[in-house]
């Protein structure tokens, strides 16, 4: 049976749909996505779970929109999106209708108190990236199916192919302008981390929460020389294995980012200083120590600096920057901290650049 209310919603969809393709940053077609949908199924929340290539969810998104009413009678609709941090628990209904949508690898609804809950998989280079949930009074019917199947088809054909402009084609890093793309939210989350209300997760997770981000530049020392001795095509697999090292020696939560040719950019968590020092060095060692096929030993330089979210953040990668140029003159395969430099009195403080909050 065709839903009359559905129905009525496709131009608006069609519109949506021309809006989401325009845009050309994958966190606002995500949003985008829950904007087309949820007034279209007449929900008022939905949510976006991303999942990495291991089934672990990396990032959820929410919607919530509200009609109000002011007072002249005139209605305005309120949109609220919300980017959840990773280490939020689900909510125990979600968790498990994730786990049946995982499993059986198709759409899935439950019953909830007087609601249903309602799960779509979503899926990118023929594996599962994420689930579409939704709660409402009453089932999908097979007209809105129908249309959500192909809205998620759309949205994830496009999402491919906005995924692919922000990686890098040689490592399959995420590339620079990924990185620039969003930074600002990247920083807009470390603040969010930083300062959320402590009555909003159990004790125990929270403390054990790493509160603290940093920023690291990382470069292969003498690269130009490898490519000289051996040739452009094994400096290219070069910068592979010293992608996968990388990858390995950070956390699956950490950011790497290939910055230029033969630079990185990793943002990663730690609690304290010493830890942050660990996992720099860790890559450093896990580099300076394998032995590359032809080239032999490779080795990288780094700095590293508080990500600390009230800087710039184009003024922290200018710290780490001048951390490496320090590590460069110091006689390169070491990588050392920007603030401890400054402390030693080898670098004179950068001005800060700070981000306005309010
Ligand atoms: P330093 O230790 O001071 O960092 O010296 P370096 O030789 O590593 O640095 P330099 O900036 O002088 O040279 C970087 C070289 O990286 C030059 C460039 O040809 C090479 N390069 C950049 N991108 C690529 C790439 O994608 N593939 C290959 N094979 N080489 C690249
Ligand atoms: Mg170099
Ligand atoms: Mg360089």
């Amino acid at each position: 049976m065709i839903n009359a209310r559905t129905t009525a919603g496709l131009p608006s969809v069609l519109k949506q749909l021309g809006k989401m393709t325009a845009i050309r940053d994958t966190y606002l077609v995500e949003q985008s996505l829950l904007r087309t949908l949820g007034p279209l199924l007449g929900v008022t929340e939905t949510s976006l779970y991303r999942v990495d290539e291991r089934g672990s969810i990396v990032r959820t998104l929410h919607h919530a929109r509200q009609v109000e009413t002011e007072q002249e009678g005139v209605q305005r609709v309120a949109e609220h999106v919300e980017e959840i941090a990773n280490e939020q628990q689900l909510p125990e209904e979600v968790e498990s209708i994730l786990d049946n949508v995982r499993l059986l690898d198709k759409p899935c609804s439950r019953r909830l108190e007087s609601d249903f809950i309602i799960c779509y998989p979503i899926h990118g280079g023929g594996e599962l990236c994420g689930y579409f949930v939704l709660r409402r009074e009453h089932e999908i019917t097979p007209m809105e199916d129908a249309i959500v199947h192909g809205v998620l088809e759309v949205f994830t054909n496009f999402f491919a192919l906005l995924d692919s402009s922000q990686r890098d084609r040689l490592t399959g890093l995420l590339n620079r302008y990924s990185l620039e793309m969003n930074l600002d939210r990247l920083w807009n989350l470390l603040y969010a981390r930083l300062h959320e209300p402590d009555g909003t997760q159990d004790p125990e997770r929270r403390d054990k929460q790493p509160h603290r981000y940093w920023l690291g530049v990382l470069d292969i020392d003498h690269f130009k020389q490898i490519n000289d001795a051996h040739g452009h095509m094994i400096g290219d697999e070069v910068l592979i294995v010293v992608t996968r090292l990388l990858q390995a020696a950070f956390r699956r939560s950490d950011l790497i980012y290939r910055y230029g040719g033969e630079e990185f950019i990793a943002i990663i968590a730690a609690n304290d200083l010493e830890a942050a020092t660990q996992a720099f060095e860790r890559a450093r060692k896990k580099i300076e120590h394998f032995k590359f096929p032809r080239v032999g030993q490779v080795t990288i330089s780094g700095g590293f600096s508080g990500a600390d979210p009230v800087v710039l953040p184009q003024e922290v990668i200018n710290r780490a920057d001048s951390a490496l140029y320090e590590a460069k003159k110091a006689g390169r395969n070491c990588v050392l901290h920007y603030e401890s430099l400054v402390r030693q009195g080898v670098l004179k403080e950068i001005s800060t650049g700070s981000v306005d909050l309010f």
